[in-house]
């Protein structure tokens, strides 16, 4: 099938990477020339696994181009997924001018019959919006072109994007019931059908149902987690294991284990927004979310964290003393820094005085981009990027852990302890264990860990 994606992004170049990789001719448009330079030199703008080799694969069979061409990305492909941005705005709304700039291109050159696909995550209501930009657009332009807008959100995961693409737990479809609609159904479910071959996976439903699903989805992991955290912080306080307890209550199959892990809190571009979207919509409709009020304040919270350990250990003024940070990106395999803990931090170590080493395995670069952004000058000046974990940790007070990293699971806890000059470990992420460290005599400070003995 020919298939435009209008936004190159973590969604937009997955998505045509991979349904590329289905067989189908993929049309990916940018408005950032830089980015469409850089994929068309054989560059990857993000890091994701797997993607590199999908998108070179699929450039040479002549099945994925990238350009910032709208008129052509119009006329390309019967389906027109829009994957662009959806940031906060200020009030914590979805910021939908990315989303009906594209629907206003698309409504302009358009002829025929044309699928629009809504992929970027939208608050309830906006395929309407869509529909309507697109419609002015038509009668402006008197092309007397139809068309369908479709909601198909989508769940994948930075780190494991390819990955989820390719295999979906769900695929969710809102359609319109009018005669467009269905036509778009068939279309859409033809589009599907490889990944529907072994059991059915796609969810079928109203549009409006099928765009509240993604901030339902977002918005139970982000209160899980912040569940979580909140518990942990008072077994910090009553003495108690909150991973031992985490074993406990997952066994219980109406809980699970997934995302009950505690930690230095969520980040990212979607918990956060999509957590606020949702609670600004509810807003709009007369209804407050007490629940996702909390989620939100607390994740604010537990983001400082760690910087409260660090004080609670060091004093308040931390002029001259040194830190090492393992993890900057917002969670492992990924280099995404969009709202990660480790800039509130590095912001609070370096505001009371500190100095720091950092090291992430691929986040580098964008920390060296977000940080020169977060920090004036003179504060920027007091971080340095170390080679590798062990080079971090030279001279260091104490090693603070924020992104459990594979790569930092089993380190070489002897060397840590060699090259730290107080052996203690503030770990944002429990990746270890508190008897293993008393053993290595490192003095270790977990999240809820803090158990009497
Ligand atoms: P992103 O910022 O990485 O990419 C968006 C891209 O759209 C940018 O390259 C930008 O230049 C481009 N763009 C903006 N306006 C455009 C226009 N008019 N025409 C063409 N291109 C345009 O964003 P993202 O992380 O890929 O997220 C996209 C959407 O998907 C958001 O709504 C997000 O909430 C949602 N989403 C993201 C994830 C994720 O893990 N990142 C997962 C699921 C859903």
């Amino acid at each position: 099938m020919k298939i435009t994606i209008i936004g190159t992004g973590y969604v937009g170049l997955v998505t045509g990477a991979c349904l590329a990789e289905l067989g189908n001719d993929v049309f990916c448009l940018d408005i950032d020339a830089d980015k469409i330079a850089l994929l068309n030199s054989g560059g990857i703008p993000i890091h994701e696994p797997g993607l590199e080799e999908v998108v070179a694969r699929n450039r040479a069979a002549g099945r994925l181009q990238f350009s910032t061409d709208v008129a052509a990305s119009v006329a390309h492909g019967a389906l027109q997924f829009i994957a662009v941005g959806t940031p906060p705005d200020e009030d914590g709304s979805a910021d939908l001018q990315y989303v009906l700039a594209a629907a206003r291109n698309i409504g302009r050159h358009m002829a025929g019959f044309k699928v629009i696909v809504d992929k970027s995550t939208v608050p309830v209501g906006t395929a309407d919006r869509v529909s309507t930009v697109v419609a002015q657009e038509i009668a402006a332009s008197g092309s007397g072109a139809t068309f369908s807008v479709v909601s198909n959100p989508e769940f994948l995961k930075e780190g494991a994007a390819v990955e989820d693409f390719m295999r979906p737990d769900r695929i969710v479809i809102g359609h319109d019931s009018g005669a467009q609609g269905l036509r778009a159904r068939e279309l859409m479910k033809k589009l599907y059908a490889p990944y529907n071959r072994n059991h059915e996976r796609t969810f079928w439903m109203d549009v409006r149902s099928a765009e509240f699903t993604k901030y339902a989805a977002n918005a139970m992991l982000a209160t899980r987690i912040s569940f979580m955290n909140e518990l942990a912080n008072l077994a910090d306080k009553v003495g108690v294991d909150i991973e031992a307890v985490r074993h406990g209550i997952g066994s219980d199959p109406r809980i699970g284990h997934s995302f009950l892990y505690a930690g230095a809190g969520y980040g990212g571009s979607c918990f956060p927004k999509d957590v606020q979207a949702l609670e600004r919509t509810a807003r709009q409709y007369d209804q407050d979310l007490f629940i996702l009020r909390a989620v939100e304040a607390v994740n604010d919270r537990q983001k400082q964290v760690l910087g409260k350990k660090v004080v609670a250990n060091f004093g308040e003024d931390l002029a001259g003393r040194h830190f090492a940070i393992w993890g900057l990106a917002f969670k492992p395999n990924t280099d995404d820094m969009r709202e990660a803990p480790a800039r509130v931090l590095l912001r609070e170590l370096i505001e009371r005085g500190a100095s720091v080493a950092v090291y992430d395995p691929v986040a580098m670069l964008e920390a060296r981009r977000v940080l020169a952004r977060d920090l004036d000058p003179a504060q920027f000046a007091q971080v340095r990027f170390a080679a590798n974990p062990m080079d971090a940790l030279d001279e260091a007070d104490a090693l603070v852990i924020v992104t459990e990293w594979k790569a930092f699971r089993s380190p070489d806890f002897e060397q840590i302890k060699a090259r730290l000059k107080n052996p203690i470990v503030f770990d944002g992420r429990n990746l270890f264990e508190p008897e293993q460290m008393a053993e290595h005599g490192i003095e270790y400070h977990g999240i809820g860990r803090s158990v009497l003995t």
